[in-house]
């Protein structure tokens, strides 16, 4: 019988068949098994998993593992969370940069035409209208120029945004002015009307965004967290929004998911809470990604390029 590859840490039976037939589908050649019904010698021969939220001690149970397929883009929990080092092949798939760069940009224009303000207004009931800004006027600034973030600075571009970002090493991104390093940030966050973050979390980024950051951004600025919510300093955002120095927030993802009910976050007026949704896995995209990324290896025998363990990203 043909080895086989683990499908590890699914929500419960139903994602687990639903994300197993989409998978099998796209690789018909591999022999797809979930790892609680892998029995011995399936666990002993299987050389890649792939795996969504996955708990460490089945990947422990898999000794012949050679690589970790990730079905997200982000992996902070998995880098260091194994018995071993293995390398993991985080998501990088057009669909999920389309979908987020899509989101970047509906968010951003919701914050251009003042849509918190005139949703506000509209509850207590009051005609007022606020000064247009064009875009050419709205200068956004991007945390990250990866995978999603150098997509969602063409986007942005296109729409006649102009966009500056940000990076860990000099990067070249056509039409967009970036800055590298932490001694590049401050000359970024001066000129920044709306700020985006697309960086991982790691050590260097929790908590990058921090009562000194905001308060560097232009007055007035918004903020768009669409990467890992303990990248921004809660407390710090809140003060930043009462005092009056920061706009407006549009929150994707939080310290703790979902949001606890007595967060402050809920109600905040200078808030929008979005359930974590601004770039979802599409399955199908990214089957037929994780289905390359298998024959690759089956091919050369050589793992994707997994994540930098010692960056974290
Ligand atoms: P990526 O391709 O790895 O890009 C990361 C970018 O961040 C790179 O430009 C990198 O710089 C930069 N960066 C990393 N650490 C930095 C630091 N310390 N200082 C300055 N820049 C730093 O990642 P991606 O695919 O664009 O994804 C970004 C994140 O989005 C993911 O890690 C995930 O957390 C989040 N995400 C959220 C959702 C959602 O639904 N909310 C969906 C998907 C992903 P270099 O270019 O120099 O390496």
């Amino acid at each position: 019988m043909a080895e086989a590859v683990a499908l590890i840490g699914c929500k419960g039976p139903a994602q687990e068949s639903e994300y197993r037939q989409i998978l099998a589908a796209a690789m018909p050649e591999e022999r797809l098994v979930p790892f609680r019904v892998m029995d011995a010698g399936e666990r002993a021969a299987a050389r890649v998993a792939i795996v969504a939220n996955p708990d460490p001690a089945e990947v422990a149970a898999l000794p012949g593992l050679v690589w970790v397929q990730s079905l997200w883009a982000g992996v902070e929990k998995l880098v260091g969370a194994f018995d071993r080092p293995l390398p993991i092949v985080r998501l990088v798939d057009r669909e999920m940069a389309r979908t987020m760069a899509e989101a970047v940009l509906a968010w951003t224009y919701y914050l251009q035409r003042d849509m918190p303000a005139y949703a506000r207004q509209q509850s207590e009931r009051v005609w007022r209208s606020h000064a247009y800004r064009k875009p050419v006027d709205v200068t956004i600034g991007l945390l990250g120029l990866g995978a999603l973030g150098s997509e969602a600075a063409a986007r942005l571009l296109d729409a006649g945004f102009p966009v500056i970002g940000w990076s860990r090493s000099p990067k070249a991104v056509a039409r967009v002015e970036t800055y590298h390093g932490a001694d590049g940030l401050p000359a970024m966050l001066g000129r920044c009307d709306i700020l985006v973050c697309l960086v991982p979390l790691t050590t260097e980024t929790r908590g990058l965004v921090n009562a000194a950051r905001l308060a560097a951004l232009k007055p007035g600025a918004a903020l768009i967290n669409f990467a890992r919510g303990p990248i921004v300093v809660t407390g710090d955002l809140i003060a930043a929004l009462d005092g009056g120095r920061l706009a407006h927030a549009v929150l994707d993802v939080f310290d703790v998911e979902p949001l606890p009910a007595d967060s402050a976050l809920w109600s905040h007026p200078g808030v929008t809470v979005l359930p974590h949704v601004s770039g979802p896995t599409d399955m199908a995209s990214a089957a037929a990604t994780v289905a390359a990324n298998l024959r690759s290896y089956r091919k050369t025998g050589a793992p994707p390029q997994g994540v930098d363990a010692a960056r974290g990203y």
